[in-house]
């Protein structure tokens, strides 16, 4: 450590990313991108864009958020382009979590690490039993709530009713519901952020449309909180949607059908590999997201983790006490879904 370093950043707990290998011949299935690329309009879009290069990016991203108002039914002064979600919840941390902030025990680890940098009090509200979201707590608690519907790693989604009956509960406290994994069968509560004026929703590309290299995400709430949030991305990163990405996501909006009908596809195969994985005797949780959150009998995570890694197949292991018994695995294409299956098997298989 440099001498240089301000002190409040000396004990800083970086996020810690899915590994993205370098090794030909993996089968990732470790961070939960598309197994589907964008439609070829998209190429066709940024290969346009690039012909702009020497000019900055529109740092309103003003054509995005009005196709995007459109498709989702609100105003675009509802909408904030950022350069993923992740600058999205920085952005949301900085405003509103630093007299507080509750999440669950079970989440997405980035939480955590950007309440440490920002120093935000923490209340960690443990799952339930069953590994759902706990309402009743969230209803309680005072801080602001940051729910991720469906939640990671588990899958399971949390009822509309329920997060509205969160963000009803106490109109005078913030809730963020971050939805990255929507699209593949969860309920959305954007039509919420036009009546209730304590709810943010965070929502991204990077999963449902396949755009994870391309760092596009977005936040819907009332238009008093985007203006805030706008202000601080004005004061930290104004450009920070690049025009490459912003002209790939205009195009994804207009390939909509394109991409319904893919996330279909993989919500049907994500069933039928959970059914299958039930019939040889793992417990699987009923995902609504891009992945499987499963447990062999007789295999810790970990171990099931590193067989598979042997096997070339990549997949995602959390070292805590309520998930260390099992792995996250990202629904990739049927071929990749059938090799995973055999694996697990034959691991299962030497374990007896
Ligand atoms: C992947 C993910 C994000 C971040 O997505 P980006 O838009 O790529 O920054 C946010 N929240 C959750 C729960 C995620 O899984």
């Amino acid at each position: 450590m440099s001498r240089f370093l301000h002190p409040s950043l000396r004990s800083l707990t970086p996020y810690v990313p899915g590994e993205q290998p370098k090794a030909a011949g993996l089968i990732k299935l470790n961070t939960n991108e598309a197994p589907f690329s964008p439609p070829p309009a998209v190429r066709e879009a940024v290969t346009s864009a690039a012909g702009r290069l020497r000019l900055y990016p529109d740092p309103e991203s003003t054509a995005l958020r009005e196709a995007l108002g459109e498709k989702l039914g609100v105003p675009r002064e509802s909408l904030l382009m950022t350069n993923g979600s992740d600058e999205l919840l920085y952005y949301a941390f900085l405003a509103y979590a630093r007299n507080g902030v509750a999440f669950p025990d079970v989440t997405y680890g980035f939480y955590q690490v950007l309440a440490d940098l920002l120093d935000c009090p923490t209340r960690i509200l443990p799952l339930r039993q069953d590994l759902t979201v706990d309402a009743d707590a969230f209803c309680a608690a005072p801080e602001m709530a940051v729910i991720t519907n469906p939640n990671a790693p588990t899958g399971l989604s949390l009822p509309l009713r329920q997060i509205e009956r969160i963000v009803r509960s106490a109109p005078d406290r913030l809730v963020l519901i971050d939805e990255a994994y929507v699209d593949f069968g969860g309920e959305s509560a954007v039509g919420l952020t036009q009546s209730c004026d304590n709810l943010i929703v965070a929502r991204t590309f990077s999963k449902s449309r396949a755009l994870a290299g391309g760092r596009l995400g977005f936040g819907v709430a009332n238009e008093a909180v985007i203006r805030e949030l706008t202000a601080i991305k004005n004061a930290i990163n104004p450009y920070n949607v690049n025009a490459l990405t912003q002209a790939a996501g205009l195009a994804c909006l207009a390939e909509d059908a394109y991409f319904t009908e893919a996330c279909a596809a993989l919500a049907a195969l994500r069933d039928k590999t959970a059914d299958t994985l039930r019939a040889m005797g793992c417990a699987v949780t009923e995902s609504k997201a891009n992945f499987l959150f499963v447990e062999a009998p007789g295999v810790p995570g970990e171990t099931l983790f590193r067989r598979l890694r042997e096997q070339n197949i990549l997949t995602r292991y959390f070292n805590q006490p309520r998930t260390k018994d099992r792995i996250r695995v990202t629904v990739g294409t049927p071929e990749q879904m059938d090799l995973f299956i055999k694996e697990v098997g034959r691991i299962m298989e030497v374990a007896k």
